[in-house]
């Protein structure tokens, strides 16, 4: 080593930047820097031969509560003998209410006697650094739960090891630091915790890579709780992981909400679905009712076949169009013969399915654009245009034929038929042509054939 005799104590004392406080064993000031009286804002004749229970000195711990003179650092260091590392301790003056803070260190110089001992105290301003914010006080007391591992063997069974964890964490699983640190964060997983995402946090990890996830985490007593969260990897000053970071959140009243309007949701689905269920229904009710309704309007409820409403709407129209194409048209009344003795033979529900096979006999003979109907009990109407008036006879000869062809059987298999009557009037048509004088023509026909016999056609002259 370089000899050091061109430094001299004193002047080193004097040029260091620190303060240097030597006090005799008893306490009292024997010197002090220029370094230490700026910094305590004290001259030279306020410190020397001052004790430690002096009361010009107003220290206060990190806590802002005042240091009894006895566990001053000059004190401890008497009462213990041993030195005193990066003790910070602040120091107010009534003149400052900020007071600054110094980090000190203090250590005995001990002789022989306690005359030749000293405590000496040195000490540096670091009011700067300390009224900075801390990094660790905002992780320390973030609302966030934060948890640091070791990025070692992830795989192995007790691994990564915690390292440290913030006081929400504390909060949010009920255990201590002091029981967790060392520990592996599989602690908090349990049986419903999701195997496959444990899984891919566990790949990532092992790749040293972020992943964010939210999985189910127990607290210390078994409480349940969803956890979000957000896992990154810290590196060393050359670039290698060493360690993996975890900002978590418990979610576990955002995911009830969540699942909440889900569940909402697919009530409401249900709901809807219900509503345009019913509403088909009911609408395909009112569709029936209205062809019901339409029906009943307009065919006849026994025979199924027009009513007498209906023909005469149809029957009308069948005169324009008469009138349109210049055809002849012919109007016919057909009444059953001798019905009513029918009905008193066989009685009336037979009588009753005569006049349905006869209604489906006339159907089966009328053609698409011709007009027939139900027109009173046992009496039927038609309305058919022709091109050749000629033909009106055969025509309704034809029908007569049809008309007596419409047979019932019996459970006896007796065989029953009725005959008809048809009046006829066969009309060209002209713009006084219409319909209800043409059916008193055809009805006066039709009394003829009566008279005649019955089971015969009378065209009207
Ligand atoms: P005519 O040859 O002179 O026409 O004799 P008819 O017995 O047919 O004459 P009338 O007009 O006196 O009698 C008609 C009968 O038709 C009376 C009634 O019993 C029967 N009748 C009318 N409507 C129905 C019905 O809906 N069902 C049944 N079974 N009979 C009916
Ligand atoms: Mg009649
Ligand atoms: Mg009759």
């Amino acid at each position: 080593m370089k000899s050091l005799t061109g430094v001299t104590l004193q002047s080193l004392l004097e040029k260091a930047n620190i303060g240097v406080v030597i006090h005799n064993w008893d306490t009292k000031v024997v010197y002090a820097n220029p370094v230490a009286l700026k910094l305590l804002r004290l001259t030279h004749e306020q410190m020397i031969g001052k004790d430690a229970k002096d009361p010009q000195w107003r220290f206060i711990d990190e806590g802002y509560r005042p240091i009894q003179p006895e566990n001053y650092p000059v004190s401890l260091v008497k009462r213990f003998k041993t030195p005193l590392n990066n003790e910070v301790l602040g120091v107010v003056d009534s003149k400052n209410e900020q007071p600054s803070w110094f980090m000190v260190n203090a250590y005995p110089e001990l002789s022989n006697t306690i005359t030749e001992s000293f405590l000496v105290v040195t000490f540096n301003d670091i009011s700067e650094q300390k009224n900075l914010f801390s990094y660790s006080a905002i992780v320390d007391n973030a609302k966030d739960v934060i948890i640091v591992t070791e990025a070692e063997s992830i795989e192995a069974p007790l691994s990564p090891r915690i390292v440290y964890v913030n006081k929400a964490f504390e909060a949010l699983t009920g255990y201590t630091k002091d029981e967790v640190i060392g520990e592996t964060p599989r602690i908090l997983q349990g049986k419903d915790t999701d195997k496959a995402e444990l899984a891919k946090i566990r790949h990532a990890l092992t790749e040293k890579k972020s992943i964010k996830s939210t999985i189910l985490n127990y607290s210390k007593s078994g409480h349940p709780y969803w956890l979000n969260m957000d896992i990154f990897p810290l590196t060393n000053k050359y670039g290698d992981v060493t360690h993996f970071a975890a900002l978590e959140r418990d979610v576990t009243s955002d995911k009830y909400y969540a699942e909440q309007l889900e569940s909402k949701n697919k009530g409401l689905k249900e709901i809807k679905a219900n509503l345009e269920s019913i509403i088909r229904e009911k609408t395909q009710k009112l569709h029936d009712a209205n062809k019901k309704l339409y029906r009943h309007a307009y065919y006849d409820d026994l025979t199924d076949i027009p009513n007498r409403r209906s023909f005469t709407e149809q029957a009308v129209k069948q005169f324009s169009r008469a009138k349109r194409e210049n055809s002849v048209i012919l109007s016919g009344l057909i009444d059953i013969d001798l019905f009513k003795r029918f009905n008193d033979t066989y009685g009336h529900a037979i009588g009753d399915q005569v006049l349905v096979s006869v209604a489906t006999s006339l159907s089966s003979f009328f053609r698409q654009e011709d007009v027939y109907g139900r027109y009173g009990g046992e009496e039927f109407a038609f309305c058919i245009l022709i091109s050749d008036q000629n033909k009106a006879l055969d025509i309704c000869e034809r029908l007569k034929d049809k008309m007596a062809q419409s047979m019932i059987t019996l459970e006896d298999n007796t065989e029953l038929s009725v005959t008809v009557s048809i009046g006829v009037s066969v009309a060209t048509a002209d713009k006084t042509t219409n319909l209800t004088d043409e059916i008193i023509k055809a009805d006066k026909a039709l009394y003829e054939a009566k008279n005649n016999g019955r089971n015969c056609v009378k065209i009207s002259e």
